[in-house]
């Protein structure tokens, strides 16, 4: 494994848990579930969202408002406007925000509204902006590049600790293969692996993997059973209508159903899935 240092386990003595807000933290014996739309369209949709996933054990949201789409002429996210509602629905709701930043330019406005930052797949290299995400006081959540083998992606987790930021969690969201009935392959094999290699936390998407939802269920089960310490997972009110990602969105009550599956395949491999108390507590108030 070229020369990683800081990411692997010799180094640390302890699994590094990552902490996204005082109530939630990524790596310990919890589970944690990220849950919300591929992007944010919209303030009534991720209320609509933030509301059902704050009923059930969902312990953070996701939501794109920078989207590396494949044309440019997708729709590319709501940018501040969309960094607003996310900031909104956090503080309604208490749970976290985690959205992607593509470039340095963004790491500002993103920093100063989101509790974690998501490199995507398409910039697990670019290693000019892990360097820039490395001074950043606030985690990081690494997606695996598209095609990048278990070393380079260690690797990339390497210049962010390298560069000042301890504070990364690995997210395995399936890699390209020669068979497209997945959009992806979901390589739990790499989940286990470096779970022995690095000490930091390690969570999977299997929504980019399977790019289908009805294959979500199982794999996110799966997921859970061969260690992975979480899940993030896209939903949406109306899954049909998601500008991005429509065909691999759960709908709510499906995302809240497939959360209550979990907790006993967490019991069953010595984790928890609890529901977040404190939040719930505030929000009753
Ligand atoms: C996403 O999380 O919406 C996304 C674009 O993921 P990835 O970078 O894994 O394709
Ligand atoms: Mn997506």
């Amino acid at each position: 494994m070229l020369d990683a240092k800081l990411v692997s386990k010799s180094h640390s003595a302890h699994q590094t848990v990552v902490r996204l807000s005082e109530q939630v933290a990524i790596g310990g014996q919890d589970v944690v579930v990220i849950g919300g739309p591929c992007a944010v369209e919209s303030l009534a949709q991720m209320e609509q969202v933030a509301a059902t996933l704050s009923t059930s054990s969902v312990h953070a949201l996701r939501g794109g408002v920078y989207k590396p789409r494949t044309s440019p002429y997708s729709f590319q996210g709501l940018g501040v406007e969309g960094l607003k509602v996310l900031a909104e629905v956090r503080d309604r709701y208490h749970l976290p925000v985690i959205t992607e930043v593509m470039s340095i330019a963004q790491i500002e406005p993103v920093a100063a509204y989101a509790d974690m930052l998501q490199i995507g797949s398409r910039n697990m290299q670019n290693f000019e902006l892990l360097k820039a995400l490395g001074t950043v006081h606030k985690p990081i959540l690494l997606k695996r590049g598209l095609s990048a083998t278990i070393e380079e992606f260690v690797m990339a987790a390497e210049y962010v600790m390298a560069h000042g930021n301890p504070n990364v969690v690995l997210c395995e969201r399936g890699i390209r293969s020669f068979d497209n009935y997945t959009r992806n392959v979901l390589d739990l094999g790499a989940v286990v692996a470096l779970r022995q290699i690095t000490h930091l936390p390690v969570i999977v998407d299997p929504s980019h993997a399977a790019g289908k939802r009805e294959l979500i269920p199982d794999l996110a089960r799966a997921a859970i059973a061969c260690g992975a310490d979480g899940l993030i997972i896209e939903c949406h009110p109306v899954p049909d209508q998601s500008v991005s990602d429509a065909r691999q969105a759960l709908s709510l009550e499906d995302m809240v159903d497939l959360v209550s599956s979990l907790q006993p395949v967490a019991a069953a491999v010595g984790r928890r899935l609890v529901k977040q108390e404190v939040g719930e507590a505030l929000i009753a108030a």
